[in-house]
């Protein structure tokens, strides 16, 4: 018998109705304040996932004994950011309907703000998790207020004060920072403080969202808007597998790789392995 020809991220062909978690990508860059480009990071992350193995020594499991569906990507409208984001939170939200677990692959960082959309009116104590060099604390960017560099703001419209915690964090406008003190949890630089956020977040439902440009250009140039001083692979697995062992992740998303910037390939393969630990370390828990 023949197979569908159709590409999942490796491993990830379970049936819907099995699946506990759901990719979706957000093939969507309209707001990218810099270099375009993350409109084709989903795809990238589905092809290039075959150069991985399935099984993770790091975690001691296997991507095939993790139900997960691979949707596809939404198609969405480029330059109407309103319409994009609604569309990928009817997704999502029909996800969190069937009680499975949405993460989506960017696409640019706006996306996130369409599945946190969904993911708060499921669950009225969200909490946010957020790993990025950059604040995206902005009200707005040159006039609009649906911009990447606006996300978390957006979200924090949603959410409100003591909600949202973000890592890694080295580039924002200083109004930025000042406006975030005693609202948002902000860790510069790296993740000190996150065992300690983990334990005050408890059972809490948490979107964990992922800016692949937390990483330093050096491990990961394939981004829009790269930021130097950023985290080795090794530190951001360990926050990862950190979060995903211990808060009860109800959707999540890795966003801002940019293949056009990303000669090597070497961008591509980082951000397949953040996704197949990410998958392993949320899906592998219960
Ligand atoms: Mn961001
Ligand atoms: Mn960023």
């Amino acid at each position: 018998m023949l197979n569908k020809n159709i590409e999942t991220f490796i491993a990830c062909d379970s049936e819907y109705s099995d699946a506990k978690i759901v990719l979706f990508g957000a093939p969507f860059d309209s707001t990218t304040s810099y270099r375009p480009g993350a409109r084709f990071g989903s795809r990238v992350i589905r092809s290039e996932s075959y150069g991985l193995e399935t099984y993770s020594p790091y975690q001691n499991k296997d991507l095939t004994d993790v139900p997960t569906f691979d949707s596809g990507d939404i198609e969405l409208c480029f330059g109407d950011s309103a319409r994009a984001l609604s569309d990928i939170e009817a997704r999502a939200q029909l996800i969190l309907k069937d009680q499975k677990i949405p993460f989506i692959l960017g696409g640019e960082h706006l996306v996130t703000l369409g599945a946190v959309r969904a993911a708060a009116r499921a669950h009225s104590d969200l909490r946010i998790i957020h790993f990025d060099a950059h604040a995206d604390l902005r009200d707005d960017y040159l006039g609009c207020a649906l911009s990447h560099a606006c996300v978390i703001r957006r979200c924090y419209d949603i959410l409100g004060d003591g909600k949202i915690y973000q890592f890694g964090i080295r580039s924002g406008d200083k109004s930025e920072f000042e406006w975030g003190n005693g609202r948002i949890f902000t860790q510069k630089f790296n993740f000190d403080g996150l065992r300690g956020v983990l334990r005050d977040i408890g059972i809490a439902p948490v979107y964990l969202t992922v800016d692949l440009d937390v990483f330093d250009p050096s491990v990961f140039p394939g981004t829009g808007t790269p930021e130097a001083g950023g985290v080795s692979f090794n530190m951001l697995l360990e926050a990862i597998l950190a979060v995903c062992n211990e808060a009860n992740i109800i959707a999540c998303d890795v966003c801002e790789l940019s293949p056009v910037y990303d000669q090597s390939g070497a961008s591509a393969a980082v951000a397949c392995k953040i996704v197949r630990e990410m998958i392993l370390g949320i899906g592998g828990n219960t």
